[in-house]
């Protein structure tokens, strides 16, 4: 699993650590201070933006998962 720092791209985005942001969580209307979050680097169309997350729970969700398939050579 991939977890990112938030604090280590404030500087970078000119943001504070107190800053209080919404969860990028589609469901999840949580606002939480910056230090408290989780981000992860995003990848929009050409642009890499950041996206922050109010807990693991969130991130977690947000992360397309990786389906571990079987064989499927009988399949066909
Ligand atoms: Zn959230």
């Amino acid at each position: 699993m991939i977890t990112t720092d938030a604090l280590k791209y404030l500087p970078q985005m000119g943001l504070g650590r107190s800053r209080v942001v919404g969860c990028a969580g589609a469901k999840c209307q949580n606002s939480f201070a910056l230090a408290n979050g989780f981000a992860v680097e995003a990848i929009i169309g050409e642009e890499v933006t950041i996206a922050f997350f109010c807990s693991a729970g969130c991130y977690l969700n947000a992360i397309p998962r990786i389906v571990v398939r079987g064989c499927d050579e009988a399949a066909d």
